[in-house]
Order: C-alpha cells, then structure tokens, then sequence
C-alpha cells in the first residue's frame, strides 16, 4: 500500500490530542452548571400571572429569549407555588403570541431585554444534548485510532480511511517506458507483440472476428522485469494501464479486495483499449483451500471477482489482463483454466549478452569513466537479475557521489557487485570453480545429443540457474512423436546421462548435480523395461509397479502382481540399460574430445548458446535422423 509507512501520517493526529478533547468537554459541563442555576430563588409562574404582576406594576425588568420570558420583580413577592417569596421568576409566552404584551410592558415602564432565538441557557442546553454524540464520536476516533496503529499505521484516519475505501486502483496513466527499455527478453516481446498490434487497432482485429486471449500471464523469477515488460507493453500500445498487485488485496476490511477489482475492470472497459496487470497474482492466486491463518476468505473472495470478471468478457472488448508471478507452481489451477491465463510468457534470467544489454539501458544516464567495460561487469555477475543490475549500477554511482567524482568508475563498479554478493542471499551467485562444473555437464548433454543420431535436436543450453535447476539443455523433438521408437529411447537415456560422464571424464569426479537426470534416467528405463517389453531378459511382460490412473493421470500404489524373481530380474535389466548408455555417452565424448572442450569454452563465454551457435562450435554431423519405427 502507498499509505504504509509515510512519516508524517501519526504527526497529523497527535497522540495527545483526545486528551485535550476530553478536557474541553469536561469544561463545558462544568460551565454548564456553574451558570445554568442562579443563586437567588426563581420560580415558573404561569402567564397569567406574569400578566397580572405587570399590571400591578411590580416587575422590574425581563428578557426575553424565545418563548421564554425571564424576569426580576421590584421586590419579593410569594410567587411560588406555596406561597414561597422570591425576586426572581420565568414563565412561558404562549406560541400564538400576545399582541396586548408589548404595550403593556411599555406603559409600565418595564426594562425589556430580548437575546437571540437561544439564549444563553439555551446554547447550554444543546450543548449538554449534544454531549453523549460527542462521547460517541470520541470513542469511535479512539477505537479506530487504535485499530490503525496495531495494523502498523496503516490507515492513518478518517480521510484516509475515506480514500482507501475509494480509491480503487492507481490512475491510469499510458506509461513512458516502452520495449526500447527493456533489455533482453526477445523471446517475451517476441509473444507479447501481437497483443501490442491488437491493442494498436483493435477495430481491424474484431471486424476479422479474431479473438485475442484476454489473460496473460507472465512468469519469471523476481526481478526478471515482469513488471516492466507489462509496463511497457501498454506504453508501446500507447493504451491506459490499469494496475493493482495482489498484495493489496490482503486488505483490512473483506470485501475490499473484490469491490477493488470491480472498479478496476470497470474503468479498464471504459476506457478500452486498456490493460489490466495484477501483479503478484499467486498472493491471491493460490490454490484455494490451503490458506493458512487469517486473509483466506478474502482472497477467495477477490480472486472469484478477478475470474468472475474475466469470463465476464464477451469476446470484443479490448482489454487485456496481464499477471505476473513468481509462483506459477502454487497458483489456482482455475486461474489456468482456458479462457483466463492460458497464455504463459517466460522471463528468464538474463545471459552475459543481456546483462551487457541492461547495464547499457541503466548507465544512459550515468558519466562512465574510460576505464568502464561494461562486457567485463557482465562477465563478472552470472546470476544477476535486471533488477540486481539496475542496483548494481546505482550503488556504483553511489560509491562515486561518496568520493565526489563526477564519474563512474570500474573499481565503483567491482566494490558494488562485491558489496551486493555479501549482502544478498537471493542472487544465485555461481563461485567460478562451480561454474565450471556445470558448463562441462550441460556441454556433456549437448554434445552426446548433438552426436547420436536418434536424439531430439538441441534447441538451446545455458549455465544461467532457472528455478531449482541450475543449468538447462533444452531439447526440441523435430516432430510429434505418438510413439517412442526404441532407438530414440536409447539416445536419449544416454543424453540423459552424458552430463554426469562429462564431468567424470573431464574433471575425474562426480557431484551432486546429476541428481535429477540419475532420477530421470531410472524412471525412462523402468518403463522400458517393465512397460513397452524393450529387454531381451525380460521379455514382453507387463511388470508395472502400479498403474497410472485413466483419469487422475498420476500413478495409485497398487499391491505387486508378480513374483520376487522377476522384481530382480527387472532392477538388473534397467541397470543393464543405463551402463550400456552410459558407455554410448562415454564413447561420444571421447571420441569428440576437442568438441566438447570448445562447448565448455562457449558456454563459460556465453553462458547460453543457441542452436546456431552450437552448431559453429561443433561443426558439421550427418545425422540420419529418418525414423522408421513410429514415426510417419
Ligand atoms: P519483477 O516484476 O519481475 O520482479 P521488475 O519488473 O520489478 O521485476 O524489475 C525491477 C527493475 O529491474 C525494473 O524496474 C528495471 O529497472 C530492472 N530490470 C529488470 N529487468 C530488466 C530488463 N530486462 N531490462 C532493463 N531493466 C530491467
Ligand atoms: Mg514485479
Ligand atoms: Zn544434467
């Protein structure tokens, strides 16, 4: 929220201050009865009376407020009700008034006095009326005062609560940034720009009948520029950004959050072409029914608008609602569901070439000293975020304000990045040794893949950490397969494998990275073996140890079918398996010593390569890749 923490906002209500409302009522009820009571006798004569008085002459002055006349008489008389004597009296002047009174007063040369409509007393009265409201009102102030300060000061008060319940989301403005600010991340602009046209002219769209995907949703680890790139996907457009983020919708009050996003999507059509971001969506966006402690059913509740609202689209309104998250795996699979976020937009963590490309973006602004090698900086941070760069280059400048220069230099930037590796624990920062390690077990995947002639084609590698996995080879099969060919099972076991031979013909020993590929590889072998009958030992025989769930999709334990015999004649047939492709992946890499070497290089260098680049680093491979079995 933009009222958290401001200075200033407690200042505004001094803490002292109901103190010095409760000492001015309490003067005013002293007041009160100080005046009200006059210290001589009165007594309330009927009117008649009062008449009477005056005629006899023996009234000597009255004041008139209202209806109420009160007055002194010249001298004591028994004008109370038993007969008791005193000076002073009132009485009621009759509401159709008393045209004879006047005159009457006058002749008998009374002193007359009126005072306004109220009188002293009068005022009095209301005051004291007023009194209990005053103590009500005094109390809610406190309460809320109260409330405010245990939620962290957060409402500050009344006019503050009047907005926060109002306010429905920031202005819309058309952001400044556009693409040109985002560095890197072609493969995101590449998907998002077709939105871009269509929110461009979005009357050439829906007269074709075209329907855009109204929900997008943008993934990446933190600070890889989601935020940003939805940013500058509505400047590129040109269109009003409407934004709100998830963290916001965990309010006080249930039913802020909903109503929220109501006005949010309302004013987003009304001024279609527009975008919508929720930012942070898997704080409200998580699966539903495993909310811990209190916020649940008010994120429940906001999140069945965000989906209410969304379906409520009918197809032609040109809106686009735009998510990011760093949690795609816990959101709400309903959130997923066709016809809401189907669309999913990468961000990767940025390779040497695009943290060359962000520090240009960032340093614009800033006088570099001659000495600044910007390939160098990039070189030195794998595992930087474009936001870690951004602050990379504003705590260089910093070190350069502190010094007085009027220029960044290199060692500014080399102090930052060393003070920035200390101080955070989230940036992935790879140790070179480390680093090392895995550029030879990824190249190891990448070349047995490159050379055996039945694998699915490389496609892109990279040392860059990407969620738990801390490198990636990635694989593109060159076309459907509904059926998996015993050759290309083989391949890609021994791909599977090549990782870890690399790094045991390479550097002599194992580590601890090829975890998941051991796991991995096991599993295909098992169902090779146990499932489509591909060892000669065992034979065409279903030796499932459980069975995957027609309709779950996910295996049931079930209770063994067969014998202890073949459970042993299983285990050794997927052992053979796996030695016999690790010894293809042996024989790859041995054979193409010199090729995986320069990949290793490469990939250091680069820290991802391309299909292309693979290529020219490993130069030219017939590969015969026509598969008979399965593939038409
Ligand atoms: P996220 O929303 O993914 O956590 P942000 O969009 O908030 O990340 O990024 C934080 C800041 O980092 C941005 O404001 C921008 O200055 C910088 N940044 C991140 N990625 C890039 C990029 N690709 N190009 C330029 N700046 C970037
Ligand atoms: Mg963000
Ligand atoms: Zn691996």
């Amino acid at each position: 929220m933009t009222m958290n923490g401001e200075p200033g906002k407690q200042q505004k209500y001094p803490q002292w201050a109901p103190y010095v409302l409760i000492a001015i009522l309490m003067a005013f009820v002293y007041l009160a009865f100080q005046q009200a009571p006059p210290l001589e006798p009165s007594y309330e004569i009927p009117y008649s009376q009062f008449k009477e008085l005056i005629l006899k002459g023996s009234v000597d002055e009255i004041q008139l407020s209202g209806d109420i006349a009160e007055g002194k008489l010249r001298s004591t008389e028994a004008i109370g009700p038993q007969g008791e004597t005193a000076q002073r009296f009132s009485t009621r002047i009759p509401p159709f008034g008393d045209e004879t009174l006047l005159p009457l007063l006058e002749a008998q040369g009374v002193e007359v006095r009126v005072s306004g409509e109220t009188g002293k007393r009068g005022a009095i009265a209301i005051l004291l009326s007023m009194l209990p409201w005053l103590f009500l009102i005094l109390f809610f102030y406190w309460v809320f005062q109260r409330t405010s300060r245990a939620l962290g000061g957060r409402v500050g008060g009344p006019e503050e609560l009047k907005k926060f319940l109002e306010t429905p989301a920031r202005k819309a403005e058309v952001p400044e940034v556009t693409f040109a600010d985002v560095a890197g991340q072609d493969s995101a602009k590449r998907e998002v720009t077709e939105v871009v046209e269509f929110l461009r002219h979005p009357e050439t769209f829906l007269e074709l009948g075209a329907e855009m995907p109204h929900g997008i949703l943008l993934m990446g680890a933190p600070g890889t520029g989601k935020t940003l790139l939805a940013r500058a996907l509505a400047g590129e457009a040109g269109v009003p950004f409407y934004s709100i983020s998830g963290s916001e919708f965990i309010e006080v009050f249930v039913g802020v959050g909903a109503s929220r996003v109501r006005h949010l999507f309302e004013s987003a059509k009304k001024n279609a072409p527009s975008i919508v971001f929720v930012d942070e969506l898997d704080s409200v966006g998580r699966t539903r029914g495993t909310g811990l402690g209190g916020g649940h059913d008010e994120r429940e509740q906001t999140l069945n608008q965000i989906l209410a609202e969304m379906d409520g689209f009918s197809g032609h309104e040109a809106v686009i609602v735009l998510a990011a998250t760093n949690r795609p795996d816990v959101l709400d699979p309903a959130l997923l569901r066709p016809g809401r976020f189907d669309r999913h937009v990468v961000l990767d963590l940025p390779d040497r070439g695009d943290r060359v490309a962000i520090l240009k973006v960032h340093t614009r602004n800033v006088p570099l000293g001659s000495d600044v090698d910007l390939d160098g900086i990039a070189t030195g941070t794998p595992g930087f975020s474009g936001a870690d760069i951004k602050n990379l280059v504003n705590e260089a400048a910093m070190l350069a304000a502190r010094e007085k220069r009027n220029e960044v230099l290199m060692r500014d930037f080399e102090e930052a990045r060393d003070k920035l590796l200390l101080g955070t624990v989230r940036t992935l920062a790879i140790q070179p040794e480390e680093q090392h390690r895995l550029a030879v077990h990824e190249a190891g995947h990448t070349l047995v893949a490159y050379f055996l002639p039945y694998a699915d084609s490389l496609y892109k590698v990279t040392i860059i950490p990407r969620g738990h996995a801390l490198g990636v080879t990635q694989q593109l099969p060159e076309e459907e397969r509904h059926t998996l060919p015993e050759e290309y099972l083989r391949d890609r076991l021994a791909v599977i494998l090549g990782g870890r031979t690399a790094e045991k013909e390479l550097l002599g020993t194992l580590s601890s990275g090829a975890d998941d590929d051991i796991q991995q590889a096991t599993t295909l072998a098992r169902a090779m073996v146990a499932r489509w009958g591909m060892s000669e030992d065992i034979g065409p025989v279903d030796l499932r140890e459980s069975e995957e769930h027609p309709f779950l999709g996910r295996e049931i334990a079930q209770p063994r079918r067969y014998s202890e015999h073949s459970a042993e004649a299983v285990d050794h047939a997927i052992q053979t398996l796996l030695r016999e492709a690790e010894q293809r992946a042996r024989t790859v890499i041995r054979d193409h010593k010199a090729e995986l070497e320069r990949l290793v290089n490469a990939l250091k260098e680069e820290e991802s390569l391309h299909r292309e680049q693979i290529e020219q680093c490993l130069g030219p491979v017939d590969r015969h890749r026509s598969l008979v079995a399965g593939s038409d």
